[in-house]
């Protein structure tokens, strides 16, 4: 049986196969126990994505010796902005601005939250996300905000076999971010590709893949 060790490794070979610039690996760790996280830690990992705060809170409790990076990637409730200030070094998923405000409020007298915008590109499988047309102006509020640091732009589109189709989804994300580079904007990061579709967001420019099944086997949950 394959290893959470091993299968890392396979995953970063995917990852040098393809890329032409450095590509992070954010191990996403959702519904695995702390167990699953350590053993990815021994292999080397040490970023690693969570959606749901509870989850992550306890399993944050129990890791706490390690020198773990914490990312927060699922979507954003009011009732959890400050626990997610509090606890995360990363928010991939902002999506408005009443959030963006209220975690950088949450987070005074702490590091700046190193944050993306999550937008609903064409075939986006949630309906969270900022409308591509929205995300001008969400990173002029997030910019203007002390304990956020824009970092880019993150999207989920739905899973399809078609590469073409892949590849045309994560263009579209990338133009954005070009878009908002040529207006001054300093975004070193696009937060996109999963197992089944990371090639083809590497192919596009992503900067950060989010790796969950490939790493840690299929969820029993979703
Ligand atoms: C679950 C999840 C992933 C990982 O998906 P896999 O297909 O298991 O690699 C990546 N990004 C987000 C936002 C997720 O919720």
């Amino acid at each position: 049986m394959a290893t959470i060790a091993s299968r890392l490794q396979a995953v970063k070979q995917r990852i040098e196969k393809t890329a032409k610039i450095p590509v992070a690996l954010l191990a996403v760790s959702k519904t695995w126990p702390a167990d699953a996280i350590k053993e990815a830690f021994d292999a080397g990992q040490k970023a690693f994505g969570e959606s749901y705060v509870q989850e992550a809170l306890e399993k944050m409790k129990v890791l706490s010796d390690l020198d773990l990076e914490w990312h927060f990637i699922g979507p954003i409730q009011s009732n959890k902005v400050k626990s997610i200030a509090a606890h995360f070094n990363w928010v991939h998923s902002i999506d408005r601005e009443k959030i963006a405000k209220k975690l950088s409020e949450s987070r005074s007298g702490m590091p700046p939250l190193q944050v993306c915008i999550q937008v609903n590109i064409s075939g986006e499988a949630s309906k969270s996300g900022a409308a591509p047309g929205e995300v001008l102006h969400l990173a002029q509020v997030i910019d203007g905000l002390q304990n956020l640091k824009l970092r880019g732009l993150m999207a989920i589109p739905e899973p399809t076999d078609d590469v073409k189709l892949q590849r045309a989804r994560f263009a579209e994300l990338r133009q954005l971010r070009d878009d908002l580079c040529e207006k001054g904007y300093h975004l070193d990061t696009l937060s996109m590709g999963m197992s089944d579709d990371m090639e083809s967001a590497i192919l596009e420019g992503s900067t950060m893949v989010r790796v969950g099944s490939a790493i840690f086997g299929s969820r029993q949950t979703t």
